[in-house]
């Protein structure tokens, strides 16, 4: 059975729709019959908030006690610390205490490679992994790109921090050159669109316009719309919370694309071993 594809969802600002996007993108590739894990890589643990677990700083185990055990070199039981959810993912969820393993992993070994290590050890059981990455550029945002396949960037219509976005390119590139040669930026996803404004599309027209030829931006758009801000509070998905709604419509339009972006890389990689 072929191992999962992971995929890194990054953006060192805040607020660009990350956290949103890793779950309802993951519902939607769970809808699609496939095989998901989602894993909560922010101490602030907002994915983890938005699967229904409004006290994470209550849960017994997180990805802070998975990194630790591998970083000690002690075995993991099956499954260990995964939870699963009702709409099909399944979660690692994360809280406060990821931000101490972040300092701890400084003077670890082989720092940068910790969840990928983890990650190795449940790979075989899915065929999506999506990590949902704080905003910042530090440790464990290294630590989720050295463990991917693929990026996502979601990046906020109706706010262009072009700059941000070349520091973040810089990082990815830095991390496919040094630990991870295989890393790709699978594609820019435009959120928050707000259709009913002429600037959104000129912002919209502008990415692609600068960053479409080097890079892939990805067909859907996400709308705003305030259905999928409340989905946040609710523990379930824009799937179950709105479904004929507009933005339900756009994660399965990402959905479609992310699953036939995959379908084609691996008819390549089939290519290739012939
Ligand atoms: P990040 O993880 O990048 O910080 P979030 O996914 O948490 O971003 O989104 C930031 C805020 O915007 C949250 O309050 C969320 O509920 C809201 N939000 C996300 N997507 C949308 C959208 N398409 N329309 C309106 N609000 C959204
Ligand atoms: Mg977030």
């Amino acid at each position: 059975m072929s191992k999962a594809t992971v995929m890194a969802v990054v953006n060192q600002k805040g607020g660009t729709g990350k956290t949103t996007t890793c779950e309802n993108l993951g519902i939607g590739l769970a809808r699609e019959g496939k095989r998901v894990l989602l894993v909560d890589t922010d101490p602030q643990g907002s994915l983890t908030i938005a699967l229904g677990h409004s006290r994470p700083d209550d849960l017994p185990v997180t990805l802070t006690d998975l990194m630790a055990k591998v970083m000690q070199d002690q075995p993991l039981a099956p499954k260990e610390g995964i939870l699963p959810h009702e709409e099909g993912v399944e979660l690692v969820p994360a809280n406060i205490t990821l931000s101490g393993l972040e300092v701890s992993l400084v003077n670890a070994m082989s720092r940068e490679t910790v969840l990928k290590q983890y990650l190795e050890t449940v790979k075989d059981s899915y065929d999506f992994i999506l990590l949902d990455c704080m905003p910042s550029l530090g440790m464990l945002t290294v630590n989720a790109l050295a463990a991917s396949d693929q990026v996502l960037i979601p990046v906020q219509a109706n706010y262009l921090s072009a700059k941000g976005l070349e520091q973040l390119l810089q990082t990815v590139n830095k991390v496919k050159r040094q630990i991870n040669p295989k890393l790709r930026i699978e594609g820019i996803l435009l959120t928050m669109v707000d259709y009913r404004t002429n600037f959104a599309k000129e912002i919209s027209t502008l990415i692609r316009d600068t960053y479409g030829r080097r890079l892939k931006v990805y067909d859907a758009d996400i709308p705003r719309s305030v259905r999928a801000a409340e989905i946040s509070a609710e523990g379930v998905s824009i799937f179950k919370h709105d479904p004929g709604g507009k933005v339900a419509e756009a994660y399965r339009s990402l959905t479609k694309e992310v699953m036939a972006n995959a379908e084609k890389r691996r008819k390549h990689q089939l290519d290739q071993l012939r």
